[in-house]
């Protein structure tokens, strides 16, 4: 069984990296379990990132991530590229578990554990991903300035990412695989008075195709099995997250889409000293800054907590 820390953080993207430098510099010792698989998070997976402030010409994904990593571990945080896989948070001293079975204890956890993007499962959907294959029209759409576009997903997610990348694109193909769309009427009333964006009805995704870029899709009509070539240079994947927070079921209060619930504009989650930021809690924003700030949030407030019991 290993001492007593003050706190460990699950996740290492944009929240728990901030998280880990602020109560790093508040001299709290943090422990971080990154993951075993994605250390750095959602943004290890994309190239350019333009909107992320302080750095004018964009930043590589991968780059911004080890820069706050090593930001984080500047000032004596202790990163682990491990999965916690097992937790006990309702004590006074909670327990996390890694892969090897060795039991942490800390007196706060902060959980950012993020939110993983439905996909479509198909192949060269990974590797085209950043090459025209998308699932952030807030993050990519500038992007595809005069390009042809593909959305697919039928709520109010994909209506939105349809109408705000209509903006910068030539056309938007909205591929649902009903013929009716799950959106609220207003979204929807949007999508269909917007003279760039056409539907295809009844419709999924056979194909990607592309070597280093999106060239285009192979269509499939879902009741006929008739299939069509979409030629497009860019595909919005919108047809859902799945945030990472079994491991805290009967643990943590969780919404009816299975995030995380806190205190807003708190981080606090309904257990003393559990803390919770970026994506996990986040089904609106979405972004890398927002993630950052709410894993700042955290820290403060696991930073207030600690400071109050002694
Ligand atoms: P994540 O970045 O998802 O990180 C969560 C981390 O927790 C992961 O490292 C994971 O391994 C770890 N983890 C999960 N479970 C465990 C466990 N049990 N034990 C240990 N670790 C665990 N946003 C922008 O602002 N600008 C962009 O240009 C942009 N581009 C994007 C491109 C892509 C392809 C994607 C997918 C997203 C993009 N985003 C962008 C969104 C942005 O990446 C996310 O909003 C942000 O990364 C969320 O940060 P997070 O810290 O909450 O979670």
């Amino acid at each position: 069984m290993s001492d007593v820390r003050n706190v460990i953080i699950i996740g290492s993207g944009p929240a728990g990296y901030t998280a880990a430098l602020y109560t790093a510099r508040a001299s709290l010792k943090p422990l971080i379990f990154e993951g075993a698989v994605t250390a750095g998070g959602a943004l290890m997976n994309t190239t350019d990132v333009e909107n992320f402030p302080g750095f004018r010409e964009g930043i590589m994904g991968p780059d911004l991530m080890d820069n706050m990593r090593a930001q984080a571990e500047r000032f004596g945080a202790e990163l682990v590229p491990d999965d916690i896989v097992a937790v006990d948070l309702s004590e006074e001293i909670k327990t996390v578990t890694d892969t090897a079975g060795n039991v942490h204890r800390a007196k706060a956890v902060i959980v950012a554990t993020g939110s993983q993007h439905r996909k479509l499962g198909l192949p060269r959907e990974d590797e085209l991903s950043g090459r025209g294959v998308s699932w952030c029209a807030t993050c990519d759409g500038f992007f595809f300035k005069g390009q042809d576009i593909a959305v697919i997903g039928g709520g109010d997610t994909a209506m939105e990412e349809a109408t705000f990348l209509s903006r910068f694109a030539n056309s938007v193909t909205v591929v649902h695989r009903r013929d009716v769309l799950r959106a609220s009427k207003a979204m929807q009333d949007r999508a269909f008075a917007d003279p760039k964006i056409k539907f295809v009805w009844d419709s999924e995704v056979g194909e990607v195709h592309g070597e280093n870029k999106l060239t285009g899709l192979t269509l499939r009509n879902v009741k006929t099995g008739e299939t069509s070539e979409l030629p497009v240079t860019g595909l919005f994947i919108a047809i859902g997250h799945d945030p990472r927070t079994e491991l805290f079921k009967g643990q943590l209060n969780l919404d009816d889409e299975g995030y995380l619930k806190v205190e807003a504009p708190s981080t606090r989650t309904n257990l003393a000293g559990v803390f919770a930021a970026g994506d996990v809690v986040d089904h609106t924003y979405r972004q890398a800054i927002t993630a950052a700030g709410t894993g700042c949030a955290a820290a403060l407030d696991a930073e207030r907590f600690l400071a109050a019991l002694t």
